[in-house]
C-alpha cells in the first residue's frame, strides 16, 4: 500500500513542481523571509526531515492536491484519504497554537514548529473550553489535545472524521512557512527522499 501511495505522490508532485511559482505569488502579507522566488521549494527541500512523521495512519490516497480547483477556489492543502477513525499523527514536534471549530475546517488543530505551522482539518470530536483554554476532545479516540500543549513528532493528535465541509473522510493537511502557504506534497517528497536515503545507507553498513 505504501508503494502505491508513493507512485501516486510522484504523479502529484510532477504537477506540484509546476506550481511552485504560483505558490510564491500567493502570500497575502508582507514577509521579509519571502524575498526570493523559490523560497518555499528551498525550505522544503533544504530542511532536514529525518524526524518528521507522515500525518495519517491507514493512508489510502491523495484525493485533492494543493492548488486552484476551479470556481475561483484555491485549495490550501493536501487531502489524504483514510478510513474514518484512523489516527492522525503530528508531522513535526511543536506546540498547539489553535484549536479550530468552524464550518469549513470543522474540528481541527494548528501546530507550530518554529517558522512552520501545520493545519489539520475534518477531525473527529468536538472543541470544548475549560479554564479559558480550548481543547479538542475525542472520547472514542481517547484523545484530549489542549491549546498550548507541546506535542512530539509522530504523536497521535486526532482521528480522521467528517467535520466541517467534506464529502468523505479525509485529513486536510495544510502547511505554512512564515505565514506563506506551501504545497505539502513538496515537503513529503523531500521527507521521503531523505528517509529512503537514510534507510539505504543503513542497510549498506
Ligand atoms: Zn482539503
Amino acid at each position: 500500500m505504501k508503494g502505491m501511495g508513493l507512485a501516486r505522490l510522484r504523479r502529484l508532485l510532477f504537477v506540484a513542481g509546476l506550481s511552485v511559482f504560483a505558490v510564491v505569488a500567493l502570500g497575502s502579507q508582507p514577509d521579509p523571509i519571502r524575498a526570493q522566488a523559490g523560497e518555499p521549494q528551498q525550505v522544503a527541500t533544504g530542511s532536514t526531515w529525518q524526524g518528521a512523521s507522515f500525518p495519517v495512519e491507514n493512508f489510502q490516497d491523495y484525493t485533492s492536491a494543493f492548488g486552484p480547483r476551479g470556481y475561483g477556489d484555491f485549495h490550501y492543502g493536501l487531502d489524504l484519504a483514510a478510513p474514518q477513525g484512523s489516527y492522525i499523527r503530528n508531522w513535526w514536534a511543536g506546540v498547539v497554537v489553535e484549536v479550530i471549530d468552524d464550518g469549513r475546517c470543522g474540528t481541527g488543530l494548528v501546530i507550530q514548529s518554529g517558522p512552520w505551522e501545520h493545519v489539520y482539518c475534518h477531525l473527529e470530536g468536538q472543541v470544548a473550553k475549560a479554564n479559558g483554554r480550548n481543547y479538542l476532545i475525542d472520547r472514542a479516540g481517547g484523545l484530549q489535545i489542549w491549546h498550548g500543549q507541546q506535542i512530539l513528532a509522530g504523536a497521535r493528535i486526532g482521528r480522521v472524521g467528517m467535520s466541517g465541509r467534506t464529502s468523505g473522510p479525509h485529513l486536510h493537511w495544510g502547511l505554512r512557512y512564515s505565514n506563506q502557504w506551501i504545497d505539502p506534497a513538496i515537503v513529503l517528497r523531500a521527507m521521503y527522499g531523505q528517509q529512503r536515503a537514510s534507510v539505504s545507507s543503513r542497510t549498506q553498513e
